[in-house]
């Protein structure tokens, strides 16, 4: 099996920091669970807060925790003779690229996960795996219309349509201290050991 596993809310709590950037330089008062649409941080780019800034800055990359039941998942899968690729949508031409790959990677075991399982493109159609685990839900419903298996890590900005209606959700974490995603890992965990064995 080919797992596509996502890197930006699906492995890490980015949101957490970005939000938190945002209202400690602006004053704004926003909560987790107010980013409910994809377009929320860009929305408020186009209110004159500059908040893509974030996202080319290496330190922002060092705030951002990295699940640690994500990796050790993941790096389960490897070892159980599948393959896993982090697929992630960053711009090539971000100057924190190279620093963020880094934060994500030295997390694994570079003899099960490294450089060679990273997938950067803007389009991840064209990704080919046989399972997908990530927090877009345009992105999942994509996979499921081509008969793949998704994991949909509930998030507030993907509560379910009504072409997700088969799958039952689990709350989303309502801020950083209480986030519940570590723990959703392992219970994914549990659910892909079944799907192969
Ligand atoms: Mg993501």
């Amino acid at each position: 099996m080919i797992i596509c596993c996502d890197i930006d809310d699906t492995i890490t709590n980015m949101n957490h920091i970005w939000l938190k950037r945002v209202n400690a330089e602006y004053g704004t008062s926003y909560q987790y669970k107010d980013i409910a649409y994809w377009g929320f941080f860009g929305d408020l780019q186009k209110k004159g807060l500059d908040v893509f800034k974030y996202l080319e800055m290496d330190d922002f990359y060092d705030e951002i925790t990295i699940y640690p039941n994500a990796v050790s998942v993941l790096e389960h899968m490897v070892s159980s003779g599948h393959k896993v690729y982090l697929v992630t949508a960053t711009d090539v031409y971000n100057p924190a690229l190279q620093h963020k790959i880094n934060c994500v990677l030295k997390h694994f075991n570079p003899d099960i996960i490294n450089r060679s399982n990273v997938v950067i493109t803007q389009d991840k159609s064209i990704a080919n795996g046989d399972i997908l685990i990530d927090d877009k839900l345009e992105t999942c419903l994509e996979w499921r219309s081509r008969g793949k298996s998704i994991y949909l890590p509930s998030q507030p900005w993907n509560q379910l349509s009504n072409g997700f209606s088969n799958c039952k959700q689990q709350p989303f974490s309502e801020n950083e201290e209480n986030d519940t995603m570590n723990e959703r890992w392992l219970q994914l965990g549990e659910q892909l050991n079944l799907k192969f064995n």
